[in-house]
């Protein structure tokens, strides 16, 4: 039995003040206490269900926490400032000066940069390899190896990670495997196929209005638990807090994720086939076509589809460009990073999103200059969406 990460998140249940049907946001930064020793038992960790100050817990912060781990099947999760703000706690509360980190080589161009530039400062390395291959993540572990890193659905190439293998790996070495799940909300659920930790960019999908940036960390009890510590957890110290305002509007977007994502895998599926019947360069995980189809099919939770995301490769960067800009003209989409908006977006990522990875680097892992990655969109006629597509590649050349 696959999981049901929507039914999980629709069998809580909140009330707002005066039975409001939506939880009260609690606004405000610090809470009373009504007995000293209570303050005290706080700060130890020792006094369930108070709050102490919002850095720390808030009430609404932990209402879509708690809704966040229903939908990832962990016992806990903390909610933050941005998607960074979850990765780079995650990262620095696992890892010491002197620990090693294996990471996939295609991952968010943020995270790579983080890995890359500025954890060698704090005496912490990362070997970048193919994470398809088991055997290439197990010759690079060493003594020092903490963690294994790496993306259901890689950015900007969707590769898909064999968690299943890659938990197994992580267990015989006694690793944590964290995966960055932004890209396969509700259709894949990493913990239960063995990942320790789960993160979310909320920016994405899961928010899906574009309108705000938000990240969660999804774990054990205990993982969270020392995330928060108020001595040495790496998200209270380093202060990347959500909002409860935010937080707030973020678990009522979060009420319809099942949906969204239901149109946006079925719109992009469509798109997909099309697109690769015209002869082009196109890849998504639904695809036959797609190396990782299969592996993608054994992983998921049926009902959400592949996803929303899919590449074409055009041929050349001039070509990506002039397409993406009539196609934002004929308002098909919009010329933007970020994924998960109820409209189309569309970005070449060699020159965007990934642009922190070095050029040959690029070259290396497949990342061609006439990559177009699409986040596609809830075009209620999806044909209709084709066919002006189809007629703008016509007028570039394309087709
Ligand atoms: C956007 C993104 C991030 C970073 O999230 P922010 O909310 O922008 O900080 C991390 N991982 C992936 C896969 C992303 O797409």
């Amino acid at each position: 039995m696959k999981y049901k990460p929507a039914d999980k998140i629709q069998d809580l249940q909140y009330f707002g003040e005066f039975g409001g049907v939506n939880p009260s946001i609690s606004d405000s930064s610090t809470y009373t206490f009504l007995s000293a020793k209570t303050m005290f038992d706080t700060f130890e960790g020792n006094a369930e269900g108070c709050y102490l100050y919002s850095r720390h817990s808030s009430p609404s912060n932990l209402y879509l926490g708690e809704a966040l781990a229903a939908m990832e099947a962990t016992e806990s999760a903390t909610v933050t400032a941005s998607g960074m703000g979850a990765i780079t706690p995650v990262l620095l509360q696992l890892c010491d000066s002197g620990d090693h980190i294996i990471s996939s080589r295609t991952i968010y161009g943020g995270t790579y940069a983080f890995m890359k530039n500025f954890l060698p400062r704090l005496g912490i390395e990362t070997s970048f390899v193919d994470i398809t291959k088991i055997e290439a993540v197990e010759a690079v572990i060493t003594l020092q190896t903490k963690v294994i890193f790496c993306e259901t659905v890689s950015n900007p190439l969707l590769e898909i990670a064999n968690l299943t293998a890659l938990a197994q790996l992580a267990k015989k070495h006694n690793l944590q495997l964290v995966v960055d799940n932004t890209f396969s909300p509700l259709s894949i659920s990493p913990a239960q196929l063995g990942a320790a930790v789960v993160i979310h960019s909320l920016t994405k999908f899961i928010n899906g209005s574009s309108d705000t940036v938000g990240g969660v960390v999804c774990a054990s009890a205990e993982f969270i638990d020392q995330l928060r510590n108020v001595n040495d957890g790496a998200c209270m110290l380093l202060g990347s807090t959500m909002d409860s305002m935010r937080s707030a509007s973020v678990l009522k977007n979060l009420r319809t994720l099942h949906i969204r994502m239901h149109k946006h895998s079925e719109n992009a599926m469509y798109l997909a086939e099309q697109l690769e019947a015209l002869g082009l360069k196109t890849v998504y995980p639904g695809l036959k076509s797609h190396k990782g189809n299969a592996l993608y099919q054994e992983m998921m939770n049926e009902e959400y589809g592949f996803g929303g995301m899919l590449t074409l490769d055009v041929g050349s960067l001039d070509k990506a460009n002039t397409l993406m800009e009539l196609m934002q003209e004929r308002n098909l989409g919009y010329l933007a990073v970020s994924l998960g908006f109820y409209k189309t977006l569309f970005s070449a990522p060699g020159s965007s999103t990934s642009s922190e990875i070095p050029e040959e680097e690029q070259q290396e892992m497949g990342l061609s200059d006439g990559l177009i990655r699409f986040s596609i969109g809830l075009d209620n006629h999806i044909d209709r969406t084709f066919q002006m597509m189809k007629t703008c590649m016509e007028e570039v050349g394309i087709l």
